[in-house]
């Protein structure tokens, strides 16, 4: 039992290499986070070894006395938290929680109706290569091509013209809220199951600043570690019985063997941490901060330098820069702001005009740097971090300086 520095230090080295980049750079993207050391506690602990299959107080193994205490208080505070009343813990991801929902809800061949990927959709909501394209027919809806939002019309129309089984509603790159109750008279319409994929918006959702999807939807699936800032894993919330057995089964044995009882223990801490007030104040700080850099990256002399914000500002807890008309592409920006210690993901903007490789945008996301303590002041001189390094002509090793000053006063993982 020596230590990682000693078994294998080529791993040390990238275990202390990523927390100095964690450290030393801003963190922009909008899906990623920072877990509290309680929640690493657990995923780095011995409840990794444990074999759990089944459900609490249901398992194929024995001595799941300690873990099923784990799971239940997991289950319990996420259905007190989003107001639900059936929950599945144990998807290892987004993903798998997506592929659990699908076999629960359609059988192959069906037809399921999503936000198209390349407006801000996710893979698994009908990307040809991905399992929900593959297994299912999957067909689209777009943005509106001025507008850049969701038209519930254009919906409608999609809906009654392929009579899908299934509609989703949800997104990873989408600056505005969706109207859940119009999706659902839509989803009943046509006699169509409504999913909200809330992975993005649910630590909002959790903190009241975002409506939530559960009195609507027939399921609801989610992520834990983007605004929730939980562990990497994912979860499935419903309010009907039925359907709760039918993805209980869809996950194990559907989906998935043996749980991950240390992710699980995570997720438990996650969830309490989430009804704290705290949180309530972070994820006020997360999208107050959104909004301090789409006014930034509207204002007069980023317009004037081609660069503007889909839809005009944020509701959410990210910004979808539009680069459409700047000298910088989406590829050199995100590689502009690198240089100044910022980390964002280029993404490309709907209708496109440059490659999917370079893009004409950038994805800018809140959550982590709320988590670390940002507010409206460290979130402005952010912004203008940002509108002048994506600048030409401008002086990025001064705008590094900038950031330092910033990571300095806002340690990450002090004593780690
Ligand atoms: N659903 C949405 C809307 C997402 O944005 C993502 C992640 O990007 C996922 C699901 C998948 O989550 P994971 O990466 O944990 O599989």
């Amino acid at each position: 039992n020596a230590p990682l520095a000693e078994v294998d230090p080529e791993i040390a080295a990238v275990l202390e290499q990523e927390l100095g980049r964690q450290r030393d750079y801003l963190e922009m993207i909008a899906s990623e986070n920072f877990v509290p050391v309680s929640v690493l506690e657990s995923v780095g602990s011995v409840l990794t070894n444990k074999y759990a299959e089944g459900y609490p107080g249901r398992r194929y193994y024995g001595g799941c006395e300690a873990v099923d205490v784990a799971e239940n208080l997991a289950i319990a505070r996420v259905k007190e938290l989003f107001g639900a009343q059936y929950a599945n813990v144990q998807p290892h991801s987004g993903a798998t929680a997506n592929a659990a929902v699908l076999a629960a809800i359609a059988k192959p061949g069906d037809t399921i109706l999503g936000l198209e990927l390349a407006h801000g959709g996710h893979l698994t909501h009908g990307m040809k290569l991905n399992f929900s394209g593959k297994l299912y027919n999957a067909v689209s809806y777009g943005v509106d091509p001025e507008t850049f939002l969701v038209d519930m019309d254009v919906v409608r129309a999609q809906a009654l013209e392929h009579k899908p089984q299934v509609i989703i509603a949800g997104w990873s790159a989408y600056p505005r809220q969706l109207d859940f109750a119009a999706f659902r008279a839509i989803a009943d319409e046509v006699g169509a199951t409504l999913w909200v994929d809330m992975a993005h918006f649910a630590g909002l959702v959790a903190a009241g600043v975002h409506p939530s999807p559960v009195p609507h939807a027939h399921v609801v699936s989610s992520t834990v570690h983007k605004t929730i800032g939980g562990p990497r894993s994912g979860f499935i919330l419903t309010n009907d019985v039925d359907l709760a057995k039918k993805i209980n089964s869809a996950v194990f044995p559907g989906q998935q063997g043996g749980p991950l009882m240390h992710v699980i223990a995570g997720k438990a801490t996650a969830f309490k941490i989430a009804g704290s007030p705290e949180f309530a104040d972070r994820q006020r700080r997360t999208l107050s901060g959104a909004k301090i850099v789409a006014e930034r990256l509207t204002a007069p002399d980023s317009k004037a330098a081609g660069i503007d914000v889909l839809t005009g500002g944020s509701d959410v807890h990210l910004v979808l820069v539009d680069l459409r008309n700047s000298e910088l592409d989406g590829k050199q920006a995100e590689d502009a702001l690198h240089e100044v210690g910022i980390t964002v993901n280029r993404n490309a903007v709907p209708f496109d005009p440059r490659p999917p490789m370079v893009t004409s945008g950038l994805r800018i996301g809140t959550p982590a740097l709320a988590t670390r303590g940002f507010g409206d002041a460290e979130f402005t001189e952010v912004a203008d971090v940002i509108a002048l390094a994506l600048r030409p002509g401008a002086d990025l090793p001064a705008l590094r300086a900038r950031v330092a000053k910033l990571t300095e006063a806002f340690p990450l993982y002090p004593g780690l």
